[in-house]
């Protein structure tokens, strides 16, 4: 696996080294700056990377750019030709994880005009591999909607993730579960949350705090289409040490079981009937094993 590949984008192909930001930019002194991190899976057969939901996180990534009131916002197509040129030019047929960023990089305050760059990494990421999570519920809250949009994908609202990452990892935990300004439960660091309780499927709502996460739209699909009960309500934290199964759920961690939840053994997760299911549904999409929903794989293709 390479460190990092030839080349990154920054408003046009360019080499690795070369792909940096100003620090007079309002992107370095105020964070202005929104992103997405996106998956492309490897067929080796074929050559062929292929894209997950480009057009559901590209989508995104406008509406974050319009909440921030961006001038002239990178559009869809936009971010997708320069993903594809990126990954011709980098030609690792690996499974890789993007980060596409949209950042003011002029300089101004924070209430001044802010025009994006479009920056793009794409890094080798292998298949997640993990034993099941320990999870701890963080003292680290996510902030008010009214404080901090939990909607939008802003790159300032990891400073939360930081923190409540530091304190689980060095509390001997492997993962961070936040709870929201009223006290219930709100997501992960950087992935959203799902239990189950006797034999419902519950993910707290969009009202408790989360990101609209794509995965999360994903999922919730699949347990519809396959008449698993669900409910996507306020999820208290007295529910958790009950619930029998748990995991989370993302584009970077795409389904990762969780072991336990402040050291309570959940006594599903040897079985995990619902995490496996979910899983195997997943990657089938992925694969294109299960051929529907062909609008969320684009092909790339590498041959020459
Ligand atoms: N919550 C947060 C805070 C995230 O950063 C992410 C990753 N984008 C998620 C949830 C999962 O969102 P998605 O399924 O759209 O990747």
């Amino acid at each position: 696996m390479n460190p990092h590949p030839r080349y990154a984008w920054l408003d046009g192909l360019v080499e690795w080294d070369n792909a940096v930001c100003h620090v007079s930019s309002m992107a370095f002194k105020y964070g202005i700056s929104v992103f997405e991190g996106l998956r492309a899976y490897a067929d080796p057969a074929s050559r062929d990377l292929i894209l997950w939901q480009p057009q559901q996180h590209l989508s995104r990534l406008l509406a974050s750019q319009r909440f921030l009131s961006f001038v002239d916002p990178i559009v869809p197509e936009t971010a997708l030709g320069a993903i594809e040129e990126l990954l011709i030019a980098n030609d690792t047929c690996a499974n890789l994880h993007l980060t596409v960023t949209a950042f003011a990089g002029n300089h101004g305050q924070p209430g001044h005009a802010a025009r994006p760059c479009l920056a793009i990494t794409a890094l080798e990421r292998p298949d997640y591999q993990s034993d099941g999570l320990d999870v701890q519920v963080s003292s680290w809250r996510a902030p008010a909607d009214t404080a901090f949009p939990q909607r939008i994908k802003a790159n300032g609202k990891y400073l939360t993730a930081r923190l409540a990452s530091v304190q689980s990892s060095s509390d001997g935990y492997d993962a961070a579960l936040l709870l929201n300004d009223a006290g219930k439960v709100a997501e992960g660091t950087s992935m959203c949350f799902f239990m189950v309780r006797e034999g419902t499927v519950v993910t707290p709502d969009r009202q408790s705090g989360i990101l609209e996460s794509i995965t999360r739209q994903t999922l919730l699909s699949i347990l519809r289409a396959d008449e698993i009960p669900y409910e996507e309500r306020p999820v208290e934290r007295s529910e958790l040490p009950l619930c029998s199964e748990a995991f989370f759920c993302g584009t970077g961690w795409e389904i990762a079981p969780i072991r336990s939840i402040d050291r309570h053994k959940l006594p599903g997760f040897a079985a995990q009937p619902i995490t496996s299911h979910l899983l195997r549904r997943f990657r089938d999409l992925i694969s294109g094993v299960d051929d529907q929903h062909a609008d969320w794989r684009y092909r790339i293709s590498l041959r020459r």
